[in-house]
């Protein structure tokens, strides 16, 4: 019998999703966390969106999220109104009541000087909500809202400095503008913050560079005292602390980050067998400036993607065209088209849509089908994913293991087919400045994978299994989280794997003795 809480919890969300995707909600254009939250959530809780999904019962709820988390998300309209979601319209990470919009230095530091309970820091709301929830029955716990400090604050010749809450598309926009752009790969996707970017460790791919937090040069911060201060490279309070520290350090109100001249890539999509992806990895990322690779374990081909500077002839091709959107530069080849069929299938399959359904997940797989190579700026090639509900995991290992670490998911694939519904997702990056990155002692491999989380909110019921069976194979090799991701924090070994990871614990207490800044769930990794 289902329990009474997930209850609840699966007919909120029924509404939520049903809503989100008869209405075609595209969410690319929402540029701020309040902004996602009414194209996702607070729109879509309407009386009139009550279909229930019919398969519920095959499929279950996130790990044990129905507990305190959702006990809000009742079933009448009026409750929720009250309740603050993540962006996806799914996760409740605290009340409406609970969350305060600063628009000056000196409000965030008096919210922050009197706080009398918890007070965490909130962006787009990407992250595992968890590390951000405010406890729902503490009426003085306090959500921050950077949504007031955006845009552009100053320039220099090699760098810029924005609001803490500027969306990494603004960013990306105003820096085009310029002729500019960041100095590192960008994501897969530019709806996150640039303060939330930098605290959980995003990054994109390519062994010459590493994360957004390597750009930061600046930054402008209130402390868990209440202090406003500027942390530098020379600043007594160490920059490599704070940049990754998911606001357990500090408030960032300011980021100043290095930008480069823009320039034009040429990406060429290859359809290549497992053994050769094992075999050409490693020298790819030696010989391009970013690579990623999709594995799709199922019938072992691999969709690889090598991006490099355009020749000047490209170049001249795509700067010649109106330039909104990139130029394709080969055919179309289908050589991955019957695997995209086979995903296609097995998530129809699982999930009981049909598999020509439009929905974002079914929309996703179907891009690899029918690949062309392309020349366009690097955000138009590589910042075009499709934000879909979730539930995802990136588990970096040392770039040197990348082989055995393959190879292991290689056999936990073959005696468990079907297992998951998107191919596993390579990318490598270069050694960060950022204390708490798991590429803090040198090149990473990140490997993604990820369960969808269908329509009525749920996953498949092995699905929560599987996600922390991959990251149990995985610390093996020394293995660490995406801190902004899903994780298990029992199946990781921190102290062992980050070399300054008890100096980051030594600072935190000392900068935040009462642990204002710390989430409960954090408090298992920091305490
Ligand atoms: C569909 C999807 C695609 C993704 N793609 C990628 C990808 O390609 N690469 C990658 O590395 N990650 C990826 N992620 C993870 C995502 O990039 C991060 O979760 C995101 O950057 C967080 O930004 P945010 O603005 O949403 O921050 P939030 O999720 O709101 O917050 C994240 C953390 O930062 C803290 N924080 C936020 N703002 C501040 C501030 N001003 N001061 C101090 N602390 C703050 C919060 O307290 C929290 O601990 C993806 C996630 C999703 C859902």
């Amino acid at each position: 019998m289902e329990n009474p809480d997930d209850m609840v919890y699966t007919q909120a969300r029924n509404r939520l999703y049903s809503c989100s995707s008869s209405q075609g909600l595209d969410v690319s254009g929402a540029n701020s966390f309040e902004k996602l939250q009414r194209t996702l959530s607070m729109e879509l809780a309407t009386e009139s969106c009550t279909k229930e999904c019919d398969h519920a019962q095959d499929r279950t709820v996130p790990n044990g999220d129905s507990e305190e988390n959702f006990a809000l998300a009742a079933n009448d309209a009026d409750s929720r109104k009250e309740i603050l979601y993540n962006w996806s319209g799914i996760k409740c990470i605290g009340r409406r009541s609970q969350i305060l919009h600063p628009k000056t230095d000196v409000e965030v530091s008096n919210l922050i000087k009197r706080a009398k309970s918890k007070v965490h820091i909130v962006g787009s709301a990407l992250s595992y909500e968890k590390i951000m929830t405010v406890p729902l029955d503490d009426a003085e716990a306090r959500l921050l809202s950077l949504d007031q400090f955006t845009g552009l604050i100053s320039v220099t010749e090699t760098t810029v400095t924005f609001g803490g809450g500027t969306p990494i598309n603004d960013l990306v926009s105003t820096l085009s503008k310029m002729d500019r752009m960041l100095g590192c790969s960008l994501g897969v996707i530019g709806i996150q913050t640039i303060a939330g970017a930098i605290s959980t460790g995003t990054h994109g791919q390519g062994l010459f560079q590493s994360d957004f937090a390597s750009m930061v040069q600046r930054l402008k911060v209130v402390l868990p005292d209440g202090t406003i201060s500027t942390v530098t490279p020379s600043s007594e309070l160490p920059l490599g602390a704070i940049i990754t520290s998911m606001g357990t350090l500090a408030v960032i109100l300011e980021v100043e980050v290095l930008t480069e001249p823009r320039r034009v890539f040429h990406c060429k999509k290859l359809a290549i067998p497992y053994e050769d992806f094992l075999e050409s990895y490693d020298e790819w990322n030696r010989q391009f400036e970013h690579v990623k690779v999709w594995w799709f374990p199922e019938t072992d081909l691999c969709q690889v993607w090598l991006v490099e500077e355009a020749s000047a002839e490209l170049s001249k091709e795509f700067l010649s065209s109106d330039r909104t959107v990139p130029v394709k530069v080969s055919g179309e080849s289908d050589e991955m088209n019957h695997t995209v069929d086979k995903y296609l299938q097995a998530m129809s399959d699982d999930t009981k849509a049909a598999t020509t359904s439009d929905q974002p997940q079914f929309r996703t797989v179907r891009r690899f089908a029918d690949a062309a190579d392309l020349v366009g700026y690097h955000e138009q090639i590589l910042c075009k994913g499709i934000p879909v509900p979730q539930i995802n995991c990136e588990i970096a290992i040392p770039l040197n293991r990348f082989q055995e670490a393959t190879k292991a998911l290689h056999e936990w694939a073959a005696v468990q087919p079907g297992r998951i519904h998107y191919p596993f997702i390579y990318r490598a990056t270069g050694k960060s400045a950022a204390w708490l990155s798991p590429a803090a002692s040198g090149p990473v491999v990140w490997i993604g994978f990820l369960v969808y989380v269908a329509e009525d909110g749920s996953v498949r019921s092995d699905g929560m299994e599987t996600m922390k069976q991959l990251q149990i194979i995985l610390e093996k090799f020394n293995g660490l989280p995406h801190w902004g991701k899903h994780y298990h924090p029992d199946v990781f070994h921190f102290g062992e794997h980050i070399e300054k990871f008890s100096e980051f614990l030594q600072l935190r207490r000392r900068l935040d003795p009462s642990n204002k800044f710390l989430s409960n769930y954090l408090e298992k990794i920091f305490i």
